[in-house]
């Protein structure tokens, strides 16, 4: 039996990985608030990523996805979006010019604030408590208020994405973005790494591309292409009360959208068949990401394809596969194997940062750049190899001089991840690492 879609039919169904809020009366007048919020995306935006999407996974594009594991509030500040946002454009600009195809740029931003966790709880010394969920759901600090699940929460996030995004919009099509600012978003820190002289050569390479065009008679200044960018946001639909309030009908064709970002995923702990997030999923009509852990099987994943797109709309799925350096080679191939039986079309996209995760003996999580590098060349060769195209990356990483992925060009070692490491959540790439990430894509995509 196929259940009718709502917005709250998700409520029937198993929900893992939500907040138990004891106020019900607070969590409905949070919800009916945030119900009457200005859409933050449109539906014609998100058809447009659609698209788009089907154009990467057709081979015709590639999908840049990158930003932080979670956004947070006490670390809203326009430097830091600006930092992240111009990190993206480089490593897009590396990979148009290695490609020769359009890049997707998509940010993990502007919305990114709530995140799955292997423990519901955490416990120092003998006290216990509440795990943080992300910023829009409790907060981090160790004290029994702060670990209270407040849907009040909701609301501030709301307002930090449509800020963020609003942001985001501004230095798209503001000017920021223009090609001829190629050279301008390197930062200065990354000096010390040998990929920034690799940069700098090739965006002089671009300026050159430019002058001549200028010469020919081609104004870039009135190439609309060359003077904006188009970006997108995408984030993890776990919160479902807050992405129920932020579903809308399309006036046009009376379609679902979740317009809290273009993209939606569902994390690799709650795709399960059945769940309450794949019941919500399957109701609105973006462009809607699955991730694809080590446990998926061929069988589950088609089954999940069936329900999500029954319709085979190209486009509409995007398989973000995170096995882990050790494994993608005995998981993904059998994955590409059955979607390719089902005749099913699909985004293939490779997330090489959340199975390579390990603890240093002082106890932080981190990522070896290493095992970063061998997952994606490996996602690379195995696509090769089956004959399917590998259509995008998916990467956590940040503008700012982190240092929470060990290794790298200008090597981070184990002992040195203490110095600036910054993170509430993953481990996350920083400008340099990103930079070096976007060369080694580009030389793999270009050949
Ligand atoms: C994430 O993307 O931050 C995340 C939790 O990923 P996954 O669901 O793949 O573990
Ligand atoms: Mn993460």
């Amino acid at each position: 039996m196929t259940r009718r879609w709502t917005p709250d039919s998700w409520q029937a169904c198993e929900a893992r990985q939500l907040p138990d809020y004891d106020d019900k009366a607070a969590l409905a007048a949070v919800t009916q608030q945030l119900s009457t919020q200005p859409p933050l995306v449109f539906a014609g935006e998100a058809r447009e990523l659609k698209r788009s999407l089907g154009e990467a996974g057709a081979g015709r594009a590639f999908l840049l996805q990158a930003g932080d594991c979670a956004e947070t509030f006490v670390n809203f500040h326009p430097d830091a979006i600006r930092d992240t946002f111009r990190v993206i454009l480089q490593m897009a600009a590396v990979l148009t010019y290695a490609s020769k195809l359009p890049i997707v740029k998509m940010g993990r931003m502007a919305g990114q604030f709530a995140k799955p966790r292997s423990a519901p709880s955490e416990t120092h010394g003998d006290v216990t408590l509440p795990a943080w969920r992300g910023d829009s759901i409790n907060d981090i600090a160790f004290t029994a208020e702060a670990r209270h699940a407040d849907p009040a929460r909701m609301l501030r996030a709301h307002s930090q994405s449509a800020a963020t995004l609003n942001h985001l919009r501004a230095m798209s099509s503001g000017g920021y973005a223009n090609l001829r600012e190629v050279q301008s978003w390197t930062h200065a820190f990354m000096n010390q790494s040998p990929w920034a002289d690799r940069y700098r050569a090739l965006a002089d390479r671009i300026g050159d591309a430019l002058d001549f065009m200028e010469a020919c008679g081609i104004d870039p200044r009135t190439q609309p292409s060359l003077q904006t960018v188009r970006f997108f946001t995408g984030h993890e639909a776990l919160l479902l009360p807050y992405e129920q309030a932020m579903a809308r009908a399309d006036p046009a064709t009376g379609e679902y959208f979740g317009t809290s970002a273009h993209f939606l995923w569902v994390g690799d702990r709650t795709r399960f068949e059945g769940s309450a997030h794949i019941e919500f999923l399957r109701g609105i009509a973006n462009p809607i990401g699955i991730k694809c852990g080590p446990s998926l099987a061929p069988d589950t994943l088609v089954a999940l394809l069936d329900t999500l797109n029954p319709k085979r709309e190209a486009g509409r799925i995007t398989l973000i596969t995170r096995m882990g350096s050790d494994l993608i080679g005995r998981h993904l191939p059998p994955l590409i194997a059955a979607v390719a039986r089902e005749g099913h079309e699909v985004t293939w996209c490779s997330d090489p940062m959340h199975a390579n995760v390990v603890r240093t003996a002082s106890g932080l999580k981190t990522r070896p750049f290493d095992r970063i590098l061998t997952e994606v060349k490996d996602y690379f060769a195995i696509h090769r190899a089956e004959g399917s195209f590998p259509g995008g990356v998916h990467v956590e990483m940040t503008g700012l001089d982190v240092t929470e992925c060990t290794g790298g060009a200008v090597a981070i070692t184990a002992d040195g991840l203490s110095d600036r490491y910054h993170t509430h959540c993953d481990p996350r790439l920083n400008a340099a690492q990103s930079l070096e990430l976007a060369f080694l894509v580009g030389e793999m995509l270009g050949q």
